[in-house]
């Protein structure tokens, strides 16, 4: 294990643990011959569990010929490995569901795993191989790394997830940001739930693109008792082109995934165009039915025409070495987006507070300043400054110092809205930009956090006590600005720091809005310099 990725593992501790009942089946799972009366009872002991297993062996995309009314039909109807498939596939996806911590969208994430598992499914039933509900399964899990990462690295991963152009993009921006991706992270929270391990290998391999690193990839995660086979390759290749075909039905660009899906259903199982195409209209018409047993949205039929037409496009105007090309073309391009954009993350980044730095500031804010004159809105600039710090730093210490600037940039994240820009602007210094909002809304936030730090206790310091900070602020705001003088961000900067000098001087811990002659003054130095 890499240093990165082993950091990442020890926070990742901190990840919830799976529910009882999810442990319990991963046990049962293990066994080699499954017990159908321990299972129906442990079944039924969850009634929420017994309700969508009942629903699910019902449902027309699991197409029985019997259509149970008693859990126990069910579980018979069903058998026991995919019964207890499908268990696992409700109580982790439930349990998932009510720990929504980070800052992705959870229904999104949801929606594609869906569709990967359908698409597992399917694909498995055309390879050959018997046990489709494991691979529905192993395709609901391969992306639960997101998840983790999610959990682990929110602020971050808003980012990288709100920048990525598809999957594979945030696959390729998760290497270039962390140094890990959330195929890895998925395989080693999967073995750490102690699910059966070709889940782990199905995870950790979702995201290879050759034969070679499929296999090595699949290596790196052993079986629990260390043996290091590596699971069924039809079921590994199947969640592997499953993942890359469910990009046809939830991104926005669909010729690549098409191109993408055609390549490797080609290597992988020999499979020609038109036997994809057909598996792309078989999970067409069956999607939907697996999107209803878990209260998602649903694809309208004019979704499901444009991916048909889409995927019928691209097979029929290409030969093959012509789409591999294409494939290898796009990798490229996107591994070169994906190192500028963590090259530019880290440029305009602060690695202490994992805020904007003032350079990305210099780079923006002018653009933020005309846009809300544009619209006619009002943009508040505030300096924030910590009170006597240099104290802190020489009684406890640097990395106190240093913590105490970290605890205050969350404060002021959890304080502001989404839409307001948080910088740091210098040392001990934040800026904060209020995009719409006037001065005296702005006064009324500013109080409300300049009495949130001061009543906050930092728990930064050694032992001998709570640490006390205090902030002034000062601030200055684009209508507030005198008439003769010419509006420009810096001016509103120069006005705001004017503004935090007098509420320093006048004794700290305090609110100071800039007034004419912090404006006047601030036109002054502004013209100087
Ligand atoms: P005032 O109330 O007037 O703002 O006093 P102050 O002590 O907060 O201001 P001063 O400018 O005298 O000192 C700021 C200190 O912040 C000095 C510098 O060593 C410290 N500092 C700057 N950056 C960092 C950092 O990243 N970590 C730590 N621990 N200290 C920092
Ligand atoms: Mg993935
Ligand atoms: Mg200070």
């Amino acid at each position: 294990m890499d240093k990165t990725f082993e950091r990442c593992a020890v926070k990742a501790s901190s990840l919830p643990a799976v529910p009882e009942i999810t442990r319990r089946l991963a046990d049962l799972s293990q066994s080699e011959d499954v017990d159908l009366e321990r299972l129906t009872r442990l079944i039924s002991g969850d009634p929420g569990l017994a309700v969508k297993l009942m629903q699910a062996a019902n449902a027309p995309f699991f197409a029985r010929s019997r259509r149970p009314t008693t859990l126990r039909e069910a579980i018979l109807t069903l058998g026991g490995d995919a019964t207890i498939s499908l268990a696992l596939c409700f109580s982790l996806s439930s349990a998932l569901e009510q720990q929504r911590l980070g800052a992705i969208s959870y229904l999104r994430f949801w929606r594609r795993s869906i569709v990967t598992a359908g698409a597992a499914r399917i694909i498995a039933a055309h390879a050959g191989y018997r046990e489709v509900e494991t691979a529905l399964l192993a395709g609901l899990l391969q992306d639960i790394g997101i998840f983790a990462l999610d959990h682990l690295e929110p602020r971050a991963y808003r980012t990288l997830a709100a920048q990525a152009s598809d999957h594979e993009a945030l696959y390729r921006m998760e290497r270039c940001r962390f140094g890990y991706d959330h195929a890895e992270i998925g395989a080693w929270l999967l073995n750490r739930w102690g699910l059966p391990y070709y889940l782990a290998q199905t995870t950790a391999v979702s995201h290879a693109t050759s034969l070679p690193e499929i296999t090595a990839a699949a290596a790196t995660v052993p079986a629990a008792d260390g043996d290091t086979t590596v699971a069924d390759a039809t079921l590994i290749n199947t969640t592997l082109l499953a993942g890359r075909l469910a990009e046809l039905w939830v991104s926005e660009a669909k010729e690549p995934a098409t191109l993408k899906a055609i390549a490797l259903a080609h290597e992988l199982f020999g499979w020609e165009q038109e036997h994809l195409h057909s598996i792309i209209a078989e999970i067409s018409s069956s999607i939907n039915d697996l999107l209803k047993l878990y209260e998602l949205r649903r694809f309208t039929a004019e979704d499901l025409q444009a991916i048909s037409e889409q995927a019928q496009e691209a097979l029929i105007c290409r030969n093959l070495s012509l789409v591999q090309r294409a494939v290898r073309e796009r990798e490229r391009v996107q591994q070169l987006e994906a190192e500028h954009a963590a090259l530019r993350e880290e440029v305009e980044s602060d690695p202490l507070t994992e805020l904007k730095n003032r350079r990305y500031l210099s780079d923006h804010l002018e653009n933020l300043l005309s846009a809300t004159q544009e619209e006619g809105e009002a943009l508040t600039l505030a300096l924030i400054d910590l009170d006597h710090f240099k104290g802190i730093n020489d009684r406890y210490g640097h990395p106190t110092g240093d913590c105490v600037l970290t605890h205050t940039a969350c404060k002021l994240r959890d304080e502001t809205r989404k839409e307001d820009l948080l910088v740091r602007y210098g040392g001990e210094e934040f800026l904060l930009a209020f995009p719409r909002m006037d001065g005296e809304a702005s006064l009324v936030v500013l109080e409300r956090i300049r009495n949130a730090i001061a009543k906050q206790v930092f728990t930064c310091c050694p032992p001998d006590g709570e640490l006390a900070v205090t902030v002034s602020i000062g601030f200055a705001s684009s209508r507030e600005l005198p008439e003769e003088l010419p509006l420009s961000a810096d001016l509103l900067l120069r006005a705001a720091d004017h503004a935090l000098y007098h509420a320093k001087t006048k004794g700290r811990n305090q609110v100071h809005r800039a007034r004419a002659e912090e404006y006047q003054r601030a036109a002054k130095s502004h013209g100087a310099s």
